[in-house]
């Protein structure tokens, strides 16, 4: 038998979820974020649960064209744009979506030779100062691009710094406002956030990503916990020994847990080398046999130790889980200092992943 540990992905919970952001931006188009090879869950894994998508937006060139090559007929968009004007060429082969967010894109898009016009993304600097135009540059742009026979259909793309925030949307949008004057095009601004709460930022096409997982965008799972979005991916694993512990006795590395009676703990077969964070303290909520209870002591690479006082009946072989259904995902993480996107992402490779 192999280590009991696994990664399961619910595949009906993604359909599930995608139908949540259609209600939630019913006049929108979608498209399903799946960078981070579908934040850590595996394109390959969601990519016929999120078929109803009307596209997907990514970051890598590979994974692109490897939906491509799966048979994806609907669009693609790159999220970051091409890293180097060779991309164009891929960009047109496989007929791409991709942002434009500097100038030597543009000069790029002028001067390649290409078989068809590309649609491109033009990306508006809200006010976070990652990519982007800043608003008054927007008008200029633009026009440049509309004059390249390169071109096809234009979006006006932003990002924002703070939308879990009420009040995080005010500047931005006016900015955008100011880099939209008189161009009258389509836009796309959420992300999952504003998906959920900020509707008067849903426009054109929506781009969510972590509600499609199940996962909070603001890291508490109390803000979605009325949404209907259900957990993708759960870990699991096993107790693989149990040690009875008497007063005074010590757990793991740096005895970082010490027993303040007699206390039966549970090992299990997970630790950071799987992905588990290892900054987890003492408290962070686990369920074993269905029985909410928490970690003890430090994370190991391989093992981490829970409390079994909770569930007496646990021994040798007894479920874990680590995060899913009944420990959400943001709970982990908020213990850990993290947010569920990191925890998602960090799936270790030697986790074997069941979609079911
Ligand atoms: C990652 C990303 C998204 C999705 O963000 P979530 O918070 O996961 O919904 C949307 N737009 C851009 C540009 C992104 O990079």
């Amino acid at each position: 038998m192999s280590r009991p540990i696994v990664a399961t992905i619910n595949q009906q919970a993604l359909r599930h979820n995608l139908t949540v952001v259609r209600q939630a931006a019913p006049a929108s188009r979608v498209w399903s974020v799946v960078k981070a090879n579908a934040y850590g869950h595996g394109i390959d894994r969601v990519r016929d649960a999120l078929s109803a998508t009307d596209g997907f937006a990514l970051l890598n060139m590979e994974e692109a064209i490897q939906l491509r090559e799966q048979g994806w007929k609907k669009p693609i968009l790159l999220l970051e744009g091409f890293f180097h004007p060779d991309d164009l060429q891929l960009i047109d082969r496989y007929r791409l979506t991709t942002s434009v967010h500097s100038n030597w894109q543009i000069n790029a898009l002028a001067a390649a030779r290409l078989s068809a016009p590309v649609d491109i993304y033009l990306k508006v600097n809200s006010g976070m100062n990652r990519l982007g135009f800043r608003p008054e540059q927007v008008n200029s742009a633009w026009q440049k691009l509309r004059a390249l026979s390169n071109v096809g259909e234009m979006t006006l793309m932003a990002h924002f710094a703070d939308a879990e925030n009420p009040e995080g949307l005010i500047d931005p949008l006016q900015r955008i406002e100011q880099a939209a004057e008189g161009l009258n095009c389509p836009r796309s601004l959420s992300n999952s956030a504003c998906t959920l709460w900020h509707p008067e930022a849903h426009f054109d096409w929506v781009r969510p990503g972590i509600v499609l997982y199940g996962a909070s965008p603001s890291g508490d799972w109390q803000d979605i916990a009325g949404s209907g979005l259900q957990p993708v991916m759960t870990l699991s694993s096993e107790i693989i020994a149990v040690q009875q512990l008497q007063a005074g006795d010590g757990v793991g590395y740096g005895y970082r847990y010490r027993a303040s009676s007699a206390q039966r703990i549970g090992v299990v077969a997970c630790g950071y080398a799987d992905g588990y964070p290892r900054h987890a303290p003492t408290g962070t909520p686990v369920c074993v046999d269905g029985v909410m209870t928490q970690v003890v002591g430090a994370i190991s690479m391989d093992m981490i130790t829970v409390d079994l006082t909770p569930c007496p009946q646990a021994g040798i072989g007894s479920a874990v889980e680590l995060w899913g259904e009944q420990v959400k995902i943001d709970q982990v993480a908020k213990a850990a200092g993290t947010v569920g996107y990191e925890l998602m992402c960090a799936l270790a490779p030697r986790v074997p992943v069941r979609a079911i």
